[in-house]
């Protein structure tokens, strides 16, 4: 492949974020907004409250660049409590510009060009660009629906001496699939005969539903010194604009993580840092109070989709519904969506953005339920409208 005009060849290899291309449509056509996944309700008031005093304090300047200690320490407190896990606050948390930079930060660290790396398909799509830039090649693994587990033989076979690492992503985006202990161990298994790292994406970690339980790759045994856990305050605090996320790693995979995060962005924003310690010493009650919150929200989208005819997999997780579009009679999800937006009022991410070209992503959209219940009811009158309409043009 060669360089057109002054982008670098790699550049062409991946398109700018359909998800946040969503919002921008969303906007334009005045639809309700049910494609980026981020809160439209206010983040706790504790939260904006220690914000607030961090920077009256002054708490302006950077903070060390691996992350403010106390925040460090308290991540360490919640973390090791939540995923029972052993983390030291002093070596083994770097505190990064969000999940995304944690994520972009660990994938630049740990790889060289020509490494292989397995990402499990659907996918989020910030996992293939941040392999790209390093110049890293995916190698995709299929989560099959309904329950969106992976055959355990086509994983073998995407393991070989090249491979270098696996991204995980549970509670799952867009699927909301929850790993079990038991899928998690298969991987940790492959993981340990093959000395490779596993990358585990577990921002969702808190909104669980029916009885679901999130188990912490880092956790298995043996997997201590070869995972690296990325997380964030974005959706587990709402507060997906602070951009504050952490990863988690033993010492040695810091050192390598701390470097790149440094040239990177050099820290975090450091009062959001400290209102971050507000955040880790939320009481259980927050915790259960959210994930209750999500099943009301979970539960209103899923009656829309039912009344609207639409299928869907009911998430056990995160706070997506990734929904099947292909016996609604559109050519593709793009045309869907196209629809959907323009003509309906509601904007929702279409399955392409988590699949490879040619792949099964044109059967699917994603919905997201992390609205206020006035946003699910405004898609709700807009949606029930979508079986009408078609078929009384
Ligand atoms: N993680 C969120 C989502 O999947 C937001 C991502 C984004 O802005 N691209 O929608």
């Amino acid at each position: 492949m060669s360089k057109e005009g002054h982008a670098a060849v790699k550049i062409s290899q991946f398109s700018e974020s359909v998800i946040r291309e969503m919002s921008r449509m969303a906007a334009k056509y005045k639809a309700v907004n049910l494609a980026q996944g981020l809160p439209d309700f206010p983040a706790p008031a504790e939260l904006k409250e220690a914000a607030c005093q961090a920077i009256a304090a002054d708490i302006n300047q950077y903070s060390i660049t691996w992350g403010d200690r106390l925040f460090r320490q308290a991540i360490a407190e919640k973390a090791s409590d939540y995923l029972g896990m052993k983390i030291d606050p002093e070596t083994d948390i770097t505190v990064t510009c969000g999940a995304s930079e944690a994520m972009m930060s660990t994938i630049m660290a740990i790889l060289d060009p020509g490494d292989e790396v397995i990402i499990f398909e659907p996918f989020y799509e910030n996992y293939g660009p941040a392999c790209i830039l390093s110049g890293a090649i995916p190698r995709h693994v299929s989560l099959n629906p309904p329950d969106w587990s992976f055959d355990e033989k086509e994983l073998a076979g995407a393991f070989n001496n090249r491979t270098a690492a696996i991204i995980i992503n549970t509670p799952n985006n867009p699927t909301g699939k929850v790993f079990s202990r038991q899928e998690l161990e298969v991987i940790a298994g492959y993981c340990q005969k093959f000395g490779v790292l596993a990358v585990t994406d577990e921002i969702y970690e808190h909104i669980l539903f029916d009885g679901a339980s999130h188990v912490a790759t880092g956790s298995l045994p043996g997997m201590e010194q070869l995972t690296v856990t990325v997380n964030s305050l974005s959706k587990t605090y709402s507060v997906t604009g602070w951009r504050v996320g952490y990863a988690i790693a033993c010492a040695e995979l810091q050192e390598a993580i701390r470097k790149v995060h440094d040239f990177l962005t050099i820290a975090a924003p450091a009062p959001l840092q400290r209102a971050g310690i507000v955040a880790m010493q939320m009481p259980t009650a927050y915790y259960r109070e959210l994930a209750s919150k999500y099943a009301e929200r979970r539960k209103a989208l899923m009656d829309t989709l039912d009344q609207a005819g639409i299928k869907y997999y009911k998430p056990q997780g995160a706070y997506y519904i990734f929904a099947d579009i292909s016996n609604l009679g559109f050519a593709n999800d793009l045309e869907f969506t196209e629809h959907l937006v323009k003509e309906v009022g509601v904007a929702v991410v279409p399955g392409s953005s988590f699949y490879r070209a040619g792949g099964a992503g044109s059967a699917h959209v994603r919905f997201c339920f992390a609205r206020r219940p006035e946003t699910l009811q405004a898609a709700h009158t807009r949606l029930i409208k979508l079986t009408n309409n078609r078929s009384c043009p």
